[in-house]
Protein backbone atom coordinates (compact mmCIF):
# COMPACT_ATOMS: atom_id res chain seq x y z
CA UNK A 1 0.00 0.00 0.00
CA UNK A 2 1.61 3.68 -0.58
CA UNK A 3 2.38 5.63 2.05
CA UNK A 4 -0.25 8.36 3.62
CA UNK A 5 -0.84 11.56 0.90
CA UNK A 6 -0.82 9.47 -2.01
CA UNK A 7 -3.65 8.81 -4.40
CA UNK A 8 -5.35 6.49 -6.70
CA UNK A 9 -7.53 6.25 -9.49
CA UNK A 10 -8.65 3.01 -9.99
CA UNK A 11 -11.74 2.20 -12.27
CA UNK A 12 -14.15 1.08 -9.18
CA UNK A 13 -13.65 2.37 -6.12
CA UNK A 14 -14.35 6.48 -6.97
CA UNK A 15 -18.13 6.01 -7.40
CA UNK A 16 -19.35 5.07 -3.70
CA UNK A 17 -16.29 8.25 -2.80
CA UNK A 18 -17.71 10.73 -4.78
CA UNK A 19 -21.40 10.18 -3.27
CA UNK A 20 -19.90 10.99 0.13
CA UNK A 21 -18.62 14.58 -0.70
CA UNK A 22 -21.50 15.00 -3.13
CA UNK A 23 -22.94 18.18 -0.77
CA UNK A 24 -19.50 20.08 -1.45
CA UNK A 25 -19.46 22.52 -4.26
CA UNK A 26 -21.60 19.33 -6.61
CA UNK A 27 -23.42 21.87 -8.50
CA UNK A 28 -20.16 22.99 -10.78
CA UNK A 29 -20.50 20.21 -13.20
CA UNK A 30 -23.10 21.48 -15.29
CA UNK A 31 -20.56 23.03 -18.16
CA UNK A 32 -19.03 20.58 -19.82
CA UNK A 33 -15.23 20.94 -19.96
CA UNK A 34 -14.54 23.63 -22.94
CA UNK A 35 -11.39 23.64 -25.00
CA UNK A 36 -9.35 26.68 -25.96
CA UNK A 37 -11.25 26.10 -29.25
CA UNK A 38 -14.61 25.64 -27.84
CA UNK A 39 -15.00 28.93 -25.87
CA UNK A 40 -13.19 30.75 -28.68
CA UNK A 41 -15.71 29.77 -31.14
CA UNK A 42 -18.60 30.62 -28.94
CA UNK A 43 -17.09 34.16 -28.09
CA UNK A 44 -19.00 36.64 -30.77
CA UNK A 45 -16.32 38.56 -33.87
CA UNK A 46 -14.22 40.95 -32.35
CA UNK A 47 -14.30 44.22 -34.20
CA UNK A 48 -11.08 45.60 -35.64
CA UNK A 49 -11.33 49.05 -34.24
CA UNK A 50 -8.46 49.13 -32.31
CA UNK A 51 -5.37 51.30 -33.03
CA UNK A 52 -4.37 51.43 -36.60
CA UNK A 53 -4.05 55.11 -36.66
CA UNK A 54 -1.50 55.31 -33.86
CA UNK A 55 0.54 52.40 -34.80
CA UNK A 56 3.92 53.25 -36.44
CA UNK A 57 5.05 52.13 -40.02
CA UNK A 58 6.53 49.01 -38.42
CA UNK A 59 3.97 47.16 -36.91
CA UNK A 60 1.83 44.87 -38.56
CA UNK A 61 -1.81 43.78 -38.04
CA UNK A 62 -2.33 39.89 -36.97
CA UNK A 63 -5.55 37.77 -37.41
CA UNK A 64 -6.04 35.73 -34.33
CA UNK A 65 -6.53 31.80 -36.27
CA UNK A 66 -8.87 29.66 -33.88
CA UNK A 67 -6.61 28.08 -31.18
CA UNK A 68 -3.91 30.37 -31.32
CA UNK A 69 -2.23 31.44 -28.05
CA UNK A 70 -0.42 34.55 -27.29
CA UNK A 71 2.39 32.55 -26.68
CA UNK A 72 1.72 30.66 -30.29
CA UNK A 73 1.54 33.83 -32.34
CA UNK A 74 4.83 35.34 -30.16
CA UNK A 75 6.60 32.72 -31.29
CA UNK A 76 5.63 32.66 -34.74
CA UNK A 77 6.10 36.15 -35.49
CA UNK A 78 9.33 36.35 -33.37
CA UNK A 79 7.62 38.86 -31.04
CA UNK A 80 10.64 39.61 -28.69
CA UNK A 81 9.74 40.27 -25.34
CA UNK A 82 7.20 37.18 -25.91
CA UNK A 83 3.58 36.92 -25.41
CA UNK A 84 3.88 39.11 -22.44
CA UNK A 85 5.31 42.08 -24.57
CA UNK A 86 2.09 41.33 -26.89
CA UNK A 87 -0.42 41.18 -24.67
CA UNK A 88 0.86 44.48 -22.98
CA UNK A 89 1.23 45.92 -26.64
CA UNK A 90 -2.67 44.98 -27.46
CA UNK A 91 -4.38 44.95 -24.05
CA UNK A 92 -6.66 47.46 -24.99
CA UNK A 93 -8.20 44.91 -27.61
CA UNK A 94 -7.89 41.47 -25.86
CA UNK A 95 -9.36 42.62 -22.29
CA UNK A 96 -7.91 42.35 -18.96
CA UNK A 97 -7.31 38.29 -19.46
CA UNK A 98 -4.45 37.01 -21.76
CA UNK A 99 -5.58 33.23 -22.04
CA UNK A 100 -8.81 34.27 -23.77
CA UNK A 101 -7.99 35.41 -27.64
CA UNK A 102 -11.04 35.57 -30.21
CA UNK A 103 -9.99 34.18 -33.71
CA UNK A 104 -10.56 37.06 -35.61
CA UNK A 105 -9.24 39.39 -33.17
CA UNK A 106 -6.46 42.04 -34.96
CA UNK A 107 -3.58 42.15 -32.95
CA UNK A 108 -0.91 44.67 -34.11
CA UNK A 109 2.74 43.11 -33.89
CA UNK A 110 5.96 45.65 -33.14
CA UNK A 111 4.47 48.11 -32.15
CA UNK A 112 5.79 49.67 -28.87
CA UNK A 113 2.27 49.99 -25.92
CA UNK A 114 0.86 53.07 -26.93
CA UNK A 115 -0.07 53.22 -22.80
CA UNK A 116 2.66 53.55 -20.96
CA UNK A 117 3.10 49.51 -20.02
CA UNK A 118 3.85 48.44 -16.46
CA UNK A 119 7.78 47.64 -15.95
CA UNK A 120 8.22 44.45 -15.15
CA UNK A 121 9.93 43.85 -11.90
CA UNK A 122 11.33 40.67 -12.97
CA UNK A 123 14.20 42.08 -14.69
CA UNK A 124 16.12 42.00 -11.48
CA UNK A 125 19.18 40.27 -11.95
CA UNK A 126 18.62 36.31 -11.44
CA UNK A 127 21.37 36.34 -8.86
CA UNK A 128 19.33 38.45 -6.46
CA UNK A 129 16.78 35.81 -6.02
CA UNK A 130 17.58 32.82 -4.33
CA UNK A 131 14.90 33.11 -2.10
CA UNK A 132 13.13 29.12 -3.59
CA UNK A 133 9.75 27.87 -2.05
CA UNK A 134 9.37 31.31 0.89
CA UNK A 135 8.60 33.81 -1.19
CA UNK A 136 4.68 34.32 -2.89
CA UNK A 137 5.80 35.36 -5.89
CA UNK A 138 8.59 34.90 -8.13
CA UNK A 139 8.22 37.94 -10.40
CA UNK A 140 8.14 35.13 -13.41
CA UNK A 141 4.28 35.24 -13.38
CA UNK A 142 4.08 31.87 -11.81
CA UNK A 143 4.22 30.87 -8.01
CA UNK A 144 3.88 27.59 -6.21
CA UNK A 145 0.02 26.18 -5.48
CA UNK A 146 0.49 25.66 -1.97
CA UNK A 147 3.62 27.46 0.40
CA UNK A 148 5.17 25.19 3.13
CA UNK A 149 4.52 21.50 1.20
CA UNK A 150 6.47 18.84 1.36
CA UNK A 151 6.16 16.67 -1.69
CA UNK A 152 4.83 13.56 -1.60
CA UNK A 153 4.68 11.66 -4.54
CA UNK A 154 6.91 12.56 -7.58
CA UNK A 155 5.43 12.82 -11.11
CA UNK A 156 5.73 9.58 -13.00
CA UNK A 157 6.01 7.40 -10.16
CA UNK A 158 4.70 3.72 -11.18
CA UNK A 159 2.31 1.97 -9.67
CA UNK A 160 -0.98 0.12 -9.89
CA UNK A 161 -3.31 2.19 -7.86
CA UNK A 162 -2.99 4.84 -11.01
CA UNK A 163 -5.29 3.79 -14.40
CA UNK A 164 -2.14 5.34 -16.43
CA UNK A 165 -0.01 3.10 -14.50
CA UNK A 166 1.84 5.94 -13.15
CA UNK A 167 1.44 8.77 -11.38
CA UNK A 168 -0.11 11.41 -13.49
CA UNK A 169 1.02 15.00 -10.90
CA UNK A 170 2.98 15.82 -8.06
CA UNK A 171 1.71 15.37 -4.70
CA UNK A 172 2.07 18.33 -1.85
CA UNK A 173 1.26 17.19 1.17
CA UNK A 174 -0.69 19.47 3.04
CA UNK A 175 -3.22 19.47 5.99
CA UNK A 176 -6.89 20.15 5.09
CA UNK A 177 -7.76 23.03 4.80
CA UNK A 178 -4.76 25.04 3.86
CA UNK A 179 -4.89 27.97 0.97
CA UNK A 180 -4.42 26.65 -2.29
CA UNK A 181 -3.84 29.17 -5.07
CA UNK A 182 -3.64 29.24 -8.99
CA UNK A 183 -0.17 29.14 -10.24
CA UNK A 184 -0.55 31.78 -12.81
CA UNK A 185 -3.20 34.27 -14.02
CA UNK A 186 -5.85 32.31 -16.32
CA UNK A 187 -9.45 31.19 -16.58
CA UNK A 188 -10.94 28.72 -14.64
CA UNK A 189 -12.64 26.09 -17.21
CA UNK A 190 -13.93 23.59 -14.35
CA UNK A 191 -14.22 24.01 -10.71
CA UNK A 192 -16.45 21.04 -9.20
CA UNK A 193 -16.45 17.28 -8.53
CA UNK A 194 -14.46 14.78 -10.42
CA UNK A 195 -14.79 11.45 -9.34
CA UNK A 196 -11.66 10.42 -7.66
CA UNK A 197 -10.02 14.20 -8.16
CA UNK A 198 -12.77 14.87 -5.14
CA UNK A 199 -12.83 18.80 -5.41
CA UNK A 200 -11.27 19.65 -8.74
CA UNK A 201 -10.25 22.88 -10.20
CA UNK A 202 -8.50 23.29 -13.62
CA UNK A 203 -7.22 26.55 -15.28
CA UNK A 204 -6.25 27.63 -18.64
CA UNK A 205 -2.88 29.76 -18.83
CA UNK A 206 -2.06 32.13 -21.37
CA UNK A 207 0.77 29.63 -22.79
CA UNK A 208 -2.12 27.45 -23.58
CA UNK A 209 -1.13 24.72 -20.57
CA UNK A 210 -3.48 23.99 -18.10
CA UNK A 211 -3.07 23.85 -13.86
CA UNK A 212 -5.41 21.02 -12.19
CA UNK A 213 -5.85 21.13 -8.20
CA UNK A 214 -7.69 18.00 -6.82
CA UNK A 215 -8.78 16.68 -3.44
CA UNK A 216 -9.59 19.90 -1.95
CA UNK A 217 -11.99 20.35 0.72
CA UNK A 218 -13.69 23.33 -0.74
CA UNK A 219 -13.52 25.69 -3.89
CA UNK A 220 -13.99 29.89 -4.29
CA UNK A 221 -13.76 29.65 -8.10
CA UNK A 222 -16.59 28.84 -10.31
CA UNK A 223 -15.86 27.56 -13.95
CA UNK A 224 -15.44 30.96 -16.50
CA UNK A 225 -13.64 32.93 -13.93
CA UNK A 226 -10.55 34.75 -14.88
CA UNK A 227 -8.07 34.50 -11.67
CA UNK A 228 -4.49 36.45 -11.21
CA UNK A 229 -1.45 34.67 -9.75
CA UNK A 230 -1.41 33.49 -6.30
CA UNK A 231 -5.23 33.58 -5.90
CA UNK A 232 -6.66 31.27 -3.44
CA UNK A 233 -9.02 29.07 -5.72
CA UNK A 234 -10.20 26.63 -2.59
CA UNK A 235 -8.75 24.99 0.62
CA UNK A 236 -7.04 21.68 0.52
CA UNK A 237 -8.59 18.28 1.87
CA UNK A 238 -9.25 14.79 1.56
CA UNK A 239 -11.96 14.81 -1.18
CA UNK A 240 -12.27 10.98 -3.70
CA UNK A 241 -9.96 8.89 -4.16
CA UNK A 242 -7.12 9.40 -1.28
CA UNK A 243 -5.54 7.99 1.62
CA UNK A 244 -4.70 11.23 3.40
CA UNK A 245 -4.76 14.96 2.88
CA UNK A 246 -2.92 16.11 0.05
CA UNK A 247 -3.15 18.63 -3.23
CA UNK A 248 -2.43 16.81 -6.29
CA UNK A 249 -1.39 18.76 -8.74
CA UNK A 250 -0.68 18.34 -12.54
CA UNK A 251 0.09 20.32 -15.67
CA UNK A 252 -1.82 19.13 -18.98
CA UNK A 253 -1.73 20.10 -22.40
CA UNK A 254 -5.66 20.17 -22.35
CA UNK A 255 -8.15 20.27 -19.70
CA UNK A 256 -8.80 16.54 -19.87
CA UNK A 257 -7.17 13.77 -17.41
CA UNK A 258 -3.99 12.05 -20.23
CA UNK A 259 -2.66 15.11 -21.16
CA UNK A 260 0.08 15.35 -18.46
CA UNK A 261 3.20 16.68 -18.67
CA UNK A 262 5.77 17.36 -15.81
CA UNK A 263 4.61 19.74 -13.40
CA UNK A 264 7.56 20.45 -11.09
CA UNK A 265 9.68 20.61 -14.50
CA UNK A 266 7.26 23.60 -15.42
CA UNK A 267 7.15 25.23 -12.40
CA UNK A 268 10.85 25.42 -12.78
CA UNK A 269 11.05 26.90 -16.15
CA UNK A 270 9.10 29.41 -14.97
CA UNK A 271 11.08 30.26 -12.07
CA UNK A 272 9.48 28.62 -9.31
CA UNK A 273 11.60 26.51 -7.13
CA UNK A 274 10.24 23.59 -5.31
ZN1 LIG B 1 -1.61 12.63 -6.75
Amino acid sequence: MPAKGKHRRPKSHGFARSIAVAGVGGVALALPLMGATGAHAAAPAAHSVAQAAVAPAAAKTYAVKDGDTLSKIADAQHVSGGWKKLYADNRSVIGGDPSVIRPGLKLTIGQQAAAPAAKSPATATQASAPKAAAATATGSGYTLPVQGASIGTAYKTAGAMWSSGYHTGVDFVVPTGTSIKAIAAGTVVSAGLDGAYGNEVVIQHADGKFSQYAHMSSLSVSSGQTVTEGRQIGLSGATGNVTGPHLHFEIRTTPSYGSDLDPAAYLREHGVSL
